[in-house]
């Protein structure tokens, strides 16, 4: 079975394959490092970030590259806001970036690099882009004249045929219906971040970076690129123009969109004021992983509503199947292996494959496992699961966590087993001394923290869980 993906470019499923033997060359839109992230831009890392890790999961090597915009009109807005250096004000947010990714297990490109070390080859870029004739100059900004490249729109389908010649946009962010020459080189102002440069002392336009830093470090055509939906029109589809127009090849073979998280059906968004920071949810008691599966679980061309039911929900799905794991740990099966367990574990791995290839549908991958899960913990009760197919299981969890990495506890705040079974041995040498409040405050403490004790007439068993 081939893996397919679904191309905004050609609006079609194709069959992957990379350019380049088995190296799959790929570009992500990074974070604009002016606040915080909410969860809404961290649903597009976590489709990332599943995207590489399968592609990897498939046998691909894969050289992942982000751009992190620390120049855009409104970082110089709100660095003066704050009176400090756009250096000094994107430093925190750009570490405030790599922990909450680290707290998202998001795995770090190859290769994630800042917009303002590359100002030299955005310059030259636009110098290519000027001695071909797609660049203009108006009032010490530089253009690029959209009429000059008639295949402007075949990413979004804008109909670029009515062009008006001359009509022009300033900011970096605009109206969706807004189809204007866009700057790729933008006049100093007083008080502003100001390069030196062949068309006059400014800064770049923010579609440029993207370009020139795919193209430096990926070579002028290659595999994937991601974003959110919201960049296929204008920022995606000036890449495109930038990057053709200059090298006269294809920029990108596979554009690759994840849909929205919505809030009460609006999109989350900064400006709108509905989001959440991860830092914001984590307050509140619920586990990265929770979220990372949240987002995940739903296939990246779908929207979600978030909801804080979903993300118990997501939190539930979580518990079971560390729970499993549990089980298959403390093992005590009969000796031996049943042939028709090793054939679940076989289907369930065909079965989140075959997911994952069609188009990354997450969410059929999900159901294969959590199918699998079911009919074992029904085999085990039945005494039918036996020593060897523990092996069998293992199989089908380590595929679903090498992409969807939730299951490990160690830095998830969840309490370690070890620490569990101590609190037990307490509690058991605690009602033997009649210290019922000393046991009861053990029981008690371990179901705030998501730790139910049951005490059954073969000793005290846990899992984790809220009821
Ligand atoms: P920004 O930091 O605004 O440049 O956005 C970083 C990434 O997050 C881009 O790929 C956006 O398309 C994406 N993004 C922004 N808002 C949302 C949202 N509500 N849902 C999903 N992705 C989003
Ligand atoms: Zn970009």
């Amino acid at each position: 079975m081939a893996l397919y993906f679904y191309n905004t470019l050609t609006h079609r499923l194709e069959p992957f394959a990379p350019l380049d033997g088995n190296k799959v060359r790929m570009y992500s839109c990074g974070p604009t490092v002016y606040n915080y992230v909410h969860i809404g831009n961290l649903r597009s890392f976590t489709f990332q970030d599943i995207l590489r890790r399968y592609l990897r999961c498939r046998g691909y090597e894969v050289y992942h590259v982000m751009n992190v915009t620390d120049v855009d009109d409104k970082i110089i807005r709100d660095s003066l806001k704050a009176g400090q250096s756009i250096a000094e004000f994107t430093a925190r947010y750009r570490t405030s970036f790599e922990e909450d990714a680290a707290a998202m297990r998001l795995e770090s490109p190859e290769r994630i690099t800042p917009a303002t070390e590359h100002i030299g080859e955005m310059i030259e870029l636009i110098r290519r882009l000027d001695e071909k004739g797609h660049a203009y100059e108006s009032k010490g900004s530089t253009y690029f004249r959209i009429g000059s490249f008639p295949e402007y729109g075949k990413l979004s389908r804008i109909d670029a045929s009515g062009i008006q010649a001359g009509a022009r946009v300033e900011q970096d962010e605009y109206e969706k219906d807004e189809l204007r020459d866009f700057a790729l080189w933008k006049a100093s102002k007083p008080g502003e971040p100001v390069w030196d440069s062949p068309f006059g002392p400014g800064r770049p336009g923010w579609h440029i970076e993207c370009s020139a830093m795919a193209m430096k470090y990926l070579g002028e055509s290659f595999d994937i690129h991601t974003g959110g939906v919201d960049l296929v029109f204008p920022h995606h589809e000036n890449e495109i123009a930038q990057s053709e127009a200059a090298t006269g090849k294809p920029f990108v073979r596979f554009w690759l969109h994840a849909e929205h998280l919505l809030v009460d059906n609006r999109k989350m968004s900064k400006s709108a004021g509905n989001f959440y920071t991860l830092r914001d949810l984590l307050d509140k008691g619920y586990s990265a992983e929770a979220i990372r599966y949240l987002l995940a679980s739903v296939p990246y061309r779908k929207q979600i509503n978030f909801t804080i039911d979903g993300l118990k929900a997501s939190q539930t799905a979580i518990e079971r199947l560390r729970n499993f794991q549990r089980r298959l740990e403390e093992g005590g099966f009969p000796g031996g292996s049943n042939s028709v367990v090793t054939e679940l574990a076989d289907t369930a791995c065909r079965g989140f494959t075959a997911g994952m290839d069609d188009d990354l549908n997450t969410a059929l991958a999900l159901a294969a496992v959590f199918e699998f899960v079911r009919d074992v913990n029904t085999r085990m009760d039945a005494g039918e699961f036996q020593a060897d197919n523990v092996a069998d299981a293992d199989r089908v969890l380590e595929l679903f966590d090498t992409v969807f990495d939730v299951l490990e506890t160690e830095e998830s705040g969840q309490v370690p087993a070890a620490e569990i079974e101590a609190l037990i041995a307490e509690r058991i040498a605690a009602r033997k001394a009649r210290d019922f409040i000393r046991s009861d405050a053990i029981r008690d403490g371990l179901k705030a923290r998501g730790v139910i004790l049951e005490d059954t007439p073969q000793g005290t068993r846990w899992k984790y869980g809220s009821a």
